[in-house]
This record gives structure tokens, sequence and C-alpha cells, in this order.
């Protein structure tokens, strides 16, 4: 036990940090997506827009549209289908107070983008997102950005849009990250036509709290203003529909 101790104490400063890296470069979106991914909008106008994964939950979302309402941002939330079953009426506040709903697949999990045969889980979560607001997303966000190439397909027959992003701060993390590094992380790394991805839930939790997050927004759009940029939904930026043209659910 001593040796292993021991071992595990010189080591495990070196590589912990070489793992982190490994991660990261493995979690981020892969650069060409497949042809798949929209990574950002138009570099030439200044406008950004703010993206939102893994709710909804109680009561970090609905701290997250306290604030966004507040400051009369429109943003795009990436809901996870099962927690869209959980939490109706959340969604339903979203969409009424015009953020856009987005699928961000049925369970957070790796294993169905994996599952060579069914699109079982995309439709699941496009039914969960239907039965909350009436309309069927067309903007789609894999778990992580997590993509096979005969899921990226399966996406785009089924007539949906993939969207990626280029800045990603720390928000994720538990416990959460300060508000003013997230917000410096964000306002650092952006630039026009950015997507920017932060997190109103941490995916499959019911009851999340994530006041730093709520926190940073505010600082960031604030700041991103003062700068002359102009927040826009991602079908504004991107000049794609949010929802199917009609239902095909009946
Ligand atoms: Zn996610």
């Amino acid at each position: 036990m001593g040796i292993q101790h021991e071992v595990r104490r010189r080591i495990g400063p070196v590589v912990r940090p070489r793992l982190d890296r490994l991660g990261t470069s493995l979690l981020a979106p892969p650069r060409t997506g497949f042809g798949s991914y929209h990574q950002h909008g138009d570099r030439s106008q200044r406008t950004v827009s703010l993206t939102f994964d893994d709710g909804p939950s109680r009561p970090s979302t609905e701290s997250m549209l306290d604030v966004l309402d507040d400051l009369d941002v429109q943003a795009t939330f990436f809901c996870v289908g099962e927690m869209v079953e959980w939490y109706p009426d959340i969604v339903q506040r979203a969409h009424h107070s015009g953020h856009i709903v987005a699928s961000h697949s049925m369970y957070h999990s790796r294993a169905q983008a994996a599952s060579l045969r069914s699109d079982a889980h995309l439709t699941a979560t496009d039914d969960a997102i239907e039965r909350a607001i009436g309309m069927r997303p067309s903007l789609y966000r894999p778990p992580w950005g997590w993509l096979t190439p005969w899921e990226a397909r399966r996406v785009r027959r089924r007539g949906q849009t993939i969207i990626g992003w280029d800045v990603y701060p720390d928000d994720w993390k538990d416990p959460e990250t300060d508000a003013a590094v997230t917000a410096e992380q964000v306002c650092s790394r952006v630039q026009p036509g950015s997507i920017i991805l932060m997190h109103d839930a941490t995916s499959n939790i019911r009851n999340c709290q994530k006041t730093q997050s709520a926190i940073a927004v505010r600082i960031i759009v604030e700041r991103l203003r003062a700068d002359g940029y102009e927040f826009v939904t991602i079908p504004e930026m991107l000049g794609v529909s949010p929802y199917a043209a009609e239902s095909t659910h009946d």
C-alpha cells in the first residue's frame, strides 16, 4: 500500500493534467464535424448567440430565464428529452419568452449515437418537446458534441441542423466556476459570429443550482453589448428554421 500510495502521489500530478488535456481534445467538437456542424455564424457581423445545454432543471433553468428575460436576450436551449418530460412547464416558459427550444438527445448518453440502427432517441426527444410546446425542433446538438458519421447522416436525413460552438467556458463544472472567471473566458474568446456554449443545468439532475452561471450571463451580456455586440438566437444567426414546418406526429 505504501509504495502504491507513493507512486500515485508522484505520478498523479504528472498524469492527471495529461488525461484532462486528452479528454478535452476528445470532447471538443471535431474541427470538421464530418461536415455537419455549424460552429459559428458570419464573422463579418457583430452578433453572438448564447446557447444553453443540459436542462431543463429547477431552479437553475428558471434562474437563467429570469436573467435573460430581465436583459431582454433571447437564447437557444438544447434540452434533454427526459428532462423536458420532467419540466414541460419550464420549456413552455422559455418558448413563450421567445427563446428557441432545441434537441440535445433523449438521455444525454453516447450510446445512442453509436447505435448503427436506430434514430428512436431523436424521435423520442422531438416527441417530448412537441408535447411541451406543440412544435418539433429542427436544431440538434449531440451530447458533448460527440457525433458518429452515421448519426450525423441520420440527423441530416431528418431535416435537422446540427449546431456546434466556438466558445466554451468552464461553467459546467461542479462545484461551480466563479461567475467572473466564466465571464472572462467567454469575453476574451468571443468573436463576431460566435456561438457560446453554456449550461442551464447538469444533465439528468432534477434539482440543479447554477447561481454563478446566471450571474456570469449578466456580466457577459452587459460587457459584450458595451463592446457593440448584438445577441441573436441560432436561427437568426444562421438563417435556419427553429422548428419543423408542420407536425409529423399524427
Ligand atoms: Zn450536454
